[in-house]
């Protein structure tokens, strides 16, 4: 018999081993397809109608899997399904409740790039979009008649203000209006929404979840039956999570709490120390007793802990705060949070920079508003940073 060619030899001979025993560490299924012994089978996978993969769009890969279930645990939802950002689930949970002529009623506190979505990408499919105060309960029932969803923030973007969660998800129950929380500021660490009624919990797992700024990924948390809703989204236009994300995000995970004890540690110090400065005007961290916010968020979060991000604004204006952060050196300059190192933005010089300053200040992005998101550097070390760049600014 012929002996097989060069390529064919090289493909086939590299065979997918049966592993029998277990590795302590989920493999990546690094695979884009699958195979199957008969059509009948591929048909039957396909169709969900028989367990087993088929393909990578959404289908299912079991690196993928593997993080879904640890999401469910962790939300304490029934499934959880993988995106390959925050911003691809939250796309998708709008898609599934929201048809067109469809009503959503979004808090006005909300990272940029979901207002973005809110305010450019649903009206395009003639989802109407309608903001509400989170914290005027009475604005949010009176909006809530016939809406498609609510959407708000555990802990909300920028000046971390707590609404009354457990209020609003009672009113969306009585409203028969399905609720969708975006818990990445919180973590499931410091809080588990759909315990309190929420039917949607997603996160962008970019940020405290994988936590180590080197992977974007998304989740959205939910009942078994609205899993497959939003897994039908990413089967029809893509953003399904890929499996070496899923395994950084599993990785990430299960340091998850040692971080968050550090980083919640590291800024109710910076909180405290900021707060007693002259030169700075306003600290805006729930963890402080002068926070509006502190009791309930003292109840709602676990652990008498308050998470990780805060909002400090310096006298003297954008170019004060700009200074600020440049004069720091343990701490950078740059976008994203929950990672390992600590990160600065100060938005009224960057990322709002084009927003009017009326709009900005409706927001509530003075121009001394600087956010930080604490890293897993020594505390110590940060509150020198942070001290000797004001200093340096000798703002006031
Ligand atoms: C970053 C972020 C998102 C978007 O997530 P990506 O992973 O960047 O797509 C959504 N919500 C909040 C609160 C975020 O911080």
């Amino acid at each position: 018999m012929r002996e097989a060619g060069f390529s064919t030899r090289a493909i086939h001979g590299a065979r997918v081993p049966e592993v029998r025993q277990l590795p302590a560490s989920v493999p990546i299924y690094q695979t884009a397809t699958w195979r199957f012994e008969t059509q009948e089978e591929y048909a039957e996978v396909l169709a969900f109608e028989r367990p087993g993969h088929s393909y990578g769009r959404g289908f299912g890969n079991p690196t993928v899997e593997a993080f879904e279930a640890v999401m469910a645990e962790l939300e304490g939802t029934e499934a959880a399904f993988g995106f390959s950002s925050g911003m691809s689930a939250i796309h998708a949970v709008a898609l599934v409740l929201a048809g067109s002529a469809g009503h959503a009623v979004v808090s006005r506190e909300l990272y940029g790039g979901s207002y973005a979505l809110f305010s450019k990408v649903l009206p395009r499919y003639g989802i109407a979009v309608e903001e509400v105060d989170p914290h005027d309960i009475e604005e949010v029932r009176s909006a809530l008649r016939g809406a498609s969803f609510f959407y708000v923030e555990t802990i909300a973007n920028p000046l971390c203000t707590v609404a009354d969660l457990e209020a609003l998800a009672a009113s969306c129950r009585e409203a028969d209006v399905p609720s969708v929380i975006d818990n990445t500021f919180a973590s499931p660490w410091l809080c588990s929404p759909a315990t309190i009624g929420y039917d949607f919990v997603v996160h962008s797992a970019t940020k405290y979840i994988a936590g180590h700024s080197d992977v974007i990924a998304g989740v959205v948390c939910c009942s078994a039956r609205d899993r497959s809703r939003v897994q039908g989204v990413a089967i029809d236009i893509g953003g399904a999570m890929q499996p070496f994300d899923a395994w950084l995000a599993i990785r990430g995970l299960q340091t998850l709490e040692v971080r968050q004890e550090r980083q919640c540690h590291s800024a109710m110090a910076l909180a405290e120390m900021l707060a007693g400065d002259r030169r700075v005007v306003a600290v805006h961290y729930p963890g402080l007793g002068s926070h509006p916010h502190h009791d309930r968020a003292a109840k709602l979060f676990r652990h008498n802990s308050f998470g990780g991000m805060l909002a400090v604004e310096l006298s003297g204006g954008i170019d004060q705060a700009a200074a600020w952060c440049e004069a720091l050196s343990t701490a950078w300059i740059g976008a994203s949070l929950g990672g390992t190192h600590t990160l600065v933005t100060h938005p009224a010089s960057t990322t709002h920079r084009q927003v009017p300053v009326s709009e900005r200040t409706a927001r509530g992005l003075s121009d001394g508003l600087v956010r930080i998101s604490l890293g897993l550097e020594n505390t110590e070390d940060l509150l020198d940073d942070f001290n000797q760049a004001l200093q340096v600014v000798g703002a006031g």
